[in-house]
């Protein structure tokens, strides 16, 4: 059956959701886990900040004092404490990161006071509780943090170092098996006849598993005739999730669902109204807890790549524990008109300006297009139900 864009995402979204089962984990060291996805709760080990923090150089006032004259009575730097108390007319000179002394409730920055000697001057009013982060304020001791299916990016993996946690529980990589097929596919390394292509998908697929957090298992390449996918199928369901590429169009050697289908597939779509990317097939084999699911991607490069990054990374990033997996979306301005036959949701190669506000098409010749997907940094997405856009139009857009 043919699904729409959003209804084959969702799809994918909702079965690989319920039907992952519980994940295994492994505890690795924090600076290590960048990109992985965390399979526990952070909590804070004390406050944050844990005592009321200077935002700012300047002096530590009462608010009530400002504006006014006032007699600096000492000095507090960041990795101190002023062991005194502030008391009415009195201001200390303070640092950023410094902790407010008692008996002040504000701080005024230094470019705002005009000091001489023991005093200062401030001309402005300010309110109590400006330019200090109070005790607390960002974390409570005991608050989560992080939770678990939250990737690690260089802001998680601050915020482990923040609360003294050098180790991290994660969840263990899918491993993904890449299924290549075709009988005009020779490997990469080797010198094709004339008729013959090389094997560039198993490699797009691995550098994509890998970024989606999967563990890329490249299989020998399938040919097209039962014997020789279904024992490579079979090999493919040993892994946590099955990726093939070809072998799915209408075509007489096109066995790879046959082969499925006798292997007991449920399959919960078998062409997408996309392009590039049509003929995609997306199912699962096996009993529910314990089953493992499959996609067979369209051969030609293009729709490998595409049909991958908008379907398939999804599963893997969800086998991989993550609580979500959103799509890198966002708008720009188109620099020239656009239009498309209506009735898919198009994927095409295209340029974001370094600023990211315009985007312009890249001129390409279709699904075997693989230099016209290097030049590009992104994709345009042609909705189904619209035909044209003129420049200056807003248009939906895909980072690559
Ligand atoms: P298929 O989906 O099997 O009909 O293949 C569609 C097109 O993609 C054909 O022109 C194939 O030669 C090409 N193709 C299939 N598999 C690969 C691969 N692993 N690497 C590069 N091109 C491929
Ligand atoms: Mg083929």
């Amino acid at each position: 059956m043919a699904l729409t864009f959003e209804q084959a995402r969702a799809c994918v979204l909702r079965e690989v959701s319920a039907g992952r089962g519980s994940l295994p984990t492994e505890q690795i060291r924090s600076l290590e886990a960048a990109g992985r996805v965390l399979a526990e709760e952070v909590l804070a080990d004390r406050d944050y900040p844990p005592f009321p923090r200077s935002a700012r150089d300047g002096f530590a006032v009462r608010a009530g004092d400002v504006p006014g004259e006032l007699t600096v009575i000492g000095e507090v730097r960041a990795g101190e404490v002023y062991r005194g108390s502030v008391s009415p007319g009195g201001a200390v000179e303070i640092m950023t990161g410094a902790p407010l002394p008692e008996g002040a409730d504000a701080i005024v920055m230094v470019e705002h006071t005009e000091r001489s000697g023991d005093r200062v001057k401030i001309t402005r009013s300010i309110k109590a509780g400006e330019n200090f982060n109070a005790r607390g304020i960002e974390a409570r001791q005991g608050g989560i943090v992080l939770r678990p299916g939250c990737r690690l990016g260089f802001a998680e993996i601050a915020l482990l170092a923040m609360v003294g946690r050098e180790c991290a529980t994660v969840y263990k990589r899918p491993r993904v098996a890449i299924l290549p097929t075709g009988d005009e596919i020779v490997e990469a390394g080797q010198q094709p006849e004339l008729f013959q292509i090389r094997n560039s998908n198993a490699w797009s697929m691995a550098v994509q598993v890998g970024r989606a957090g999967g563990d890329p298992q490249i299989l020998p390449i399938a040919r097209d005739n039962y014997e020789s996918t279904r024992g490579l199928i079979e090999q493919g369901l040993t892994h946590d999730l099955l990726l093939l590429s070809g072998g799915v169009s209408a075509g007489k050697y096109d066995i790879v669902e046959r082969v499925l289908a006798d292997l007991g597939a449920k399959f919960f779509f078998d062409r997408v109204l996309v392009q590039p990317g049509q003929p995609l097939v997306f199912g699962h084999i096996g009993s529910e807890d314990r089953g493992k699911f499959f996609f067979g991607l369209p051969g030609n490069p293009a729709s490998t790549m595409v049909t991958f990054e908008v379907f398939a990374r999804a599963a893997v990033e969800l086998l991989g524990g993550a609580a979500e997996a959103p799509l890198p979306l966002l708008r720009a301005r188109l620099s020239k008109d656009v239009w498309h036959k209506p009735g898919l949701t198009r994927f095409l190669p295209a340029q974001v300006s370094p600023d990211g506000s315009t985007v312009t098409p890249e001129p390409w010749q279709g699904s075997g297009d693989v230099n016209s997907l290097a030049r590009a940094n992104a994709f345009l997405v042609a909705e189904p139900d619209r035909e044209s856009w003129a420049a200056g139009d807003m248009i939906r857009v895909l980072l690559k």
